[in-house]
């Protein structure tokens, strides 16, 4: 069986052997502040930077997920307001956990198709403390260009910008100096188990934090970065899903081979599709269109029997997500789902609906 969900997704097949390595290591009943685990910490983000093209001066941080980081930010850095621009359900929900904390906050969408306008921004940079936005907005199967996100940055005067990259973070070389914090958890394109969430800061955003200086939150920026100057945590952290994520990064090749594989499958994935097949891509405009969240869309009945031939078949689609639950289906080009189970994913759709 291959699954294409995105998220929880497909694992690394190794994983298998890293859990048991876990368990003959000893690593499940580690005490968090020894030697062991702290050079595990030390070493997995040294790993991660590495492999990730991570700047040297930025802070990794170790989360529960990436909804904690949505409200970690709202808490940390953001004394007054956020501003939010969106597209689908995840950005908007950042929206609301933002608002819940800072009720003065505030967003804009933007149309799938669509290339958001920095001309016209509803926003001061005198009065909001964070800019934020979706990379890749999971549920609309979209995302925004490494070149739309320099001029956004540019465009800021300070302020800084935040960017959910959940479903892209390891799988896209993303260019982590524009922009002042990065964050996603590990059940997308890292190919691991839920249960992990890693957040990137730059020194400015270490900076804010700093003087922002929340200490009313068990999860809040400074206690954080101060445990992490030993590599450690405030609570006892997943020693499991670091070591996985450790085992993983050794094992992965650098970000730039990874991105390449994922940009081609991608093109052919969209050509295959924009042929006359039963269902079509539900992004039009190329620019806007996912890399490693292919949506596709189609009248609700046929979606239904195709998924259900797809399983028979041992191929898992991802149904949509929110309002588009019945009428997409999404397919993840992550690191971890292997070429073989694209290629079974074409000739099933070329035998069972031949144009
Ligand atoms: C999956 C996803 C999330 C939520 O991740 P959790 O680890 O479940 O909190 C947030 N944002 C995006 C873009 C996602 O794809």
């Amino acid at each position: 069986m291959y699954t294409f969900n995105p998220g929880p997704s497909a694992v690394y097949p190794a994983v298998r052997q890293y859990l048991t390595d876990a368990f003959d290591e000893g690593w499940l009943s580690a005490p968090h502040r020894s030697e062991k685990v702290t050079s595990l910490v030390r070493q997995t983000v040294a790993d991660l930077k590495a492999k990730l093209n991570v700047p040297q001066d930025y802070t990794v941080l170790f989360t529960g997920s990436a909804t904690e980081c949505w409200e970690i930010l709202a808490q940390s850095l953001t004394p007054r307001r956020s501003f939010h621009l969106y597209n689908g359900d995840f950005g908007e929900k950042w929206l609301k956990y933002a608002q819940a904390v800072r009720p003065a906050s505030a967003g804009k969408s933007f149309g799938l198709d669509e290339v958001p306008d920095l001309a016209a921004l509803p926003f001061s940079a005198e009065d909001t403390d964070l800019v934020c936005i979706t990379q890749n907005e999971t549920s609309t199967a979209t995302q925004l260009r490494e070149g739309f996100i320099l001029n956004l940055f540019n465009r800021l005067n300070g302020t800084l910008l935040a960017v959910d990259a959940t479903s892209s973070l390891a799988g896209l070389n993303l260019k982590y100096i524009k922009a002042d914090v990065w964050f996603g958890s590990v059940q997308k394109c890292f190919g691991l188990p839920a249960g992990l969430g890693v957040m990137i800061l730059s020194p400015r955003a270490v900076a804010q934090a700093k003087a922002v200086n929340d200490r009313a939150h068990y999860n809040a920026l400074p206690a954080m970065l101060s445990q992490m100057l030993n590599y450690q945590t405030n609570y006892t952290p997943n020693v499991l899903g670091i070591y996985l994520l450790s085992r993983m990064l050794a094992d992965r090749e650098p970000i730039k081979a990874v991105h390449q594989h994922l940009v081609d499958r991608a093109e052919k994935l969209y050509a295959f599709f924009d042929q006359a097949t039963p269902l079509q891509p539900f992004v039009t405009n190329p620019e806007t269109r996912s890399t490693t969240v292919v949506g596709l869309k189609g009248d609700a009945a046929l979606i239904e029997e195709i998924k259900q031939k797809a399983k028979e078949a041992g191929l898992h689609l991802g149904s949509g997500y929110g309002p588009l639950k019945n009428t997409t289906v999404r397919i993840a080009n992550f690191p971890a789902v292997p070429d073989a189970a694209f290629e079974a994913l074409v000739q099933f759709f070329a035998k069972e609906y031949p144009g």
